[in-house]
């Protein structure tokens, strides 16, 4: 048996469970199971693997890995984290698993926001890759993240702990949405929940049985979250401060408009990689 005989085993046996990266995420589960990287796993791909009792318990591992792939769990959750913005975090069920449209936003923030002083708030933390990416990259010397699940608290916490050095504020506060802030920021930022109650049952088997809804579902209209995030912002900014949200793709007017109504001046819809609408910025902080 060789690393290469298995690796087509187990994208066969993905192919026929419907995984739309079944090679890529068989792959991934061999190096994972043999704790190899990609060289040395071109390297002895086609070499006879020996019989020992470390290669038995790694066959068993891949073909345990498999079978839950073939239930369509997400590979990170299998796996146990998801690259983001460079950085590994955490992932388990209780947290939305970071996206790279996601990455967007913060990259959004790294490129207009280049005072370290100023404070950050991320609502909707969730594994806390925005707030805790915005820390390391951007260097913001006290941000706070919050959240109402205690358990994606414990992850953020986690992530935070293994990713930051220590040096800056960084505080993780329970609660819904801006219930727990008792301060006032220079930047807020938040991915909140945005699909559409209905939709929700459309969404790919990995999306739709085994991320929260509680991170996924955004009301009747998907907007419910827009709406009380940016009813309440303003009351939590600093004069001058900005908001930074990340959206659907067919949701850019309809955030646009809400922050109009409530007060937010020098709006902008900012794109994702592939081209579609993603983040709404704002600036706000004194009230009209
Ligand atoms: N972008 C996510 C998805 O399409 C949803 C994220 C969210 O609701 N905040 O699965």
């Amino acid at each position: 048996m060789t690393l290469h005989q298995l690796l087509n085993e187990g994208t066969d046996a993905l192919v026929r469970a419907g995984d739309p990266e079944a090679k890529l995420d068989a792959r991934r589960l061999l190096l994972e199971a043999f704790h190899l990287d990609t060289v040395h796993f071109l390297m002895n791909r086609m070499q006879q693997l020996e019989q020992t009792e470390a290669v038995r318990k790694a066959v068993c591992d891949y073909h345990c890995m498999i079978k839950k792939r073939c239930r369509r769990v997400p590979l990170q959750h299998i796996v146990g984290n998801q690259d983001f913005m460079g950085l590994t975090f955490k992932v388990n069920r209780h947290v939305l698993i970071p996206r790279q449209d996601t990455e967007t936003l913060v990259e959004t923030v790294l490129e207009e926001q280049k005072d370290r002083k100023k404070k950050v708030l991320d609502i909707c933390t969730g594994s806390g890759c925005i707030a805790v990416s915005l820390a390391v990259l951007g260097g913001y010397e006290d941000v706070t993240a919050t959240d109402l699940s205690p358990e994606a608290l414990r992850l953020a916490k986690e992530n935070a702990e293994r990713l930051l050095d220590g040096s800056r504020r960084f505080r993780l506060l329970q609660g819904d949405l801006f219930e727990p802030v008792h301060e006032t920021y220079d930047i807020i930022t938040a991915n909140p929940p945005y699909i559409p109650t209905e939709i929700i049952k459309e969404l790919q088997p990995e999306v739709r049985d085994y991320e929260p809804a509680m991170a996924l579902d955004g009301d009747e209209d998907g907007l419910g979250f827009y709406r009380r995030i940016v009813g309440e912002a303003q009351a939590y900014m600093n004069p001058g401060g900005s908001i930074y949200l990340e959206i659907g793709y067919d949701q850019g007017e309809a955030v646009t408009g809400l922050l109009e109504k409530a007060g937010f001046r020098n709006i902008r819809i900012i794109k994702d990689a592939p081209g579609l609408d993603r983040v709404v910025r704002g600036e706000g902080g004194c009230y009209v």
